[in-house]
């Protein structure tokens, strides 16, 4: 049987609890070891500010570029099956996590289903992830919110630092 079209996606990671750098790093080589998959980029890792909830440590976060014949909630599902294998507890909305992975864009599809949206409905305003997002795909642009770019400077009171390569 041939194998399933393949689509582009862009992931976001991101974590603040045991040895973050380490979890980034693995979850990338994870992620070109899922089923009919293929890691194409990796950004650098980038530290940022929690978000919401003040009181835990800095974010790291980074995007990564695949090349995958999984659905979207067959990615999804992938996804979040990675975190909980990495340890994750769900504890409340902006709580410290071990890892975090968002499929950001999906190919060009639009989508707002019961657990499943895309692009990520708030990636267009969060540097820690349009950054590293502009660092791999300079021109991809974000469906209803325009360039990566433009949204990058909109965003340009909130700060990340790029940490390694
Ligand atoms: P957040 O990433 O917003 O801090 P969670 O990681 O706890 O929150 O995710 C909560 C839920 O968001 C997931 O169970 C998933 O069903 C849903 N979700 C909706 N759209 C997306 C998306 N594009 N990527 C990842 N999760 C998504
Ligand atoms: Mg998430």
């Amino acid at each position: 049987m041939a194998s399933p079209q393949r689509k582009r996606a862009f992931i976001g990671l991101g974590s603040n609890l045991a040895d973050p750098d380490a979890q980034i790093h693995k979850a990338f080589a994870e992620l070109g070891k899922l089923p009919h998959t293929r890691l194409l980029a990796q950004s650098s890792l980038y530290r940022s500010a929690p978000v919401g909830y003040a009181d835990q440590p800095d974010f790291i976060n980074a995007v990564a570029e695949i090349e995958t014949g999984l659905e979207p909630h067959q990615l999804l599902e992938v996804l979040l099956d990675m975190e909980h294998r990495h340890g994750r507890v769900r504890e409340f909305r902006n709580a410290p996590r071990i890892l975090d992975l968002d499929i950001l864009l999906y190919n060009d599809l639009a989508c707002h289903e019961r657990g499943l949206t895309l692009p990520h409905p708030r990636m267009h305003e969060r540097a820690f992830v349009l950054q590293p997002l502009h660092e791999i795909a300079p021109h991809c642009v974000i469906d209803g919110h325009g360039p990566v770019a433009d949204c990058l400077e909109k965003c340009a009171d909130q700060r990340v630092d790029r940490i390694c390569g």
